[in-house]
């Protein structure tokens, strides 16, 4: 299914480099907002900074991979020392391309990371990156965003989500 997160954990920063090396993972691509910063928030919590550092720290690459706009996220990527690609085009299967090129991983060893199953689950699925659902700091601020999310409430409540790591 492809709507079906391969995990679902309930913040980025539980994803440990031993953890993603368990799965294979050698790379990694996530999402800005409501994933690692809350869409109505200014700031970013310490936890978000240090597991960070610890990817890269364990040789795991991170990409920031964001439908957001341009200064947002290149304020955040520039912050948090990471690559930024902003209004990348999620959930189509170029702008996964476009990060796996860039962090020269294969699909099958590399995660996104992301809050919303239409666009971060939904892209990874499409190519054979593992999908990491996490949950969404915040309500969101946009009408469709709210409305995605009700969504995605039914459809996790449908099936069986994922293995989960903390239930
Ligand atoms: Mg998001």
């Amino acid at each position: 299914m492809l709507l079906k997160p391969d995990l679902v954990v309930s913040s980025a920063h539980e994803l440990s480099p031993a953890l993603l090396k368990e799965y294979g993972i050698r790379a990694v691509m996530v999402d800005l907002d409501d994933t690692l910063v809350a869409a109505n928030a200014e700031t970013l919590k310490p936890n978000y900074r240090h597991w960070i550092k610890s990817l890269q720290q364990a040789q795991i690459p991170v990409l920031m991979l964001s439908n957001g706009k341009r200064e947002r996220v290149k304020r955040w990527s520039q912050e948090l020392g990471i690559i930024g690609l902003p209004l990348v085009g999620k959930p189509f299967t170029f702008a996964f391309r476009k990060g796996l090129k860039l962090l020269g991983t294969k699909a099958a060893e590399t995660a996104m990371i992301g809050d919303q199953l239409f666009t971060d689950v939904l892209g990874a699925n499409l190519i054979g990156v593992m999908s990491i659902l996490v949950t969404p700091l915040s309500a969101g601020k946009l009408l469709h965003t709210r409305a995605a999310r009700k969504l995605e409430e039914i459809i996790l409540r449908g099936g069986n989500h994922g293995s989960s790591v903390h239930r």
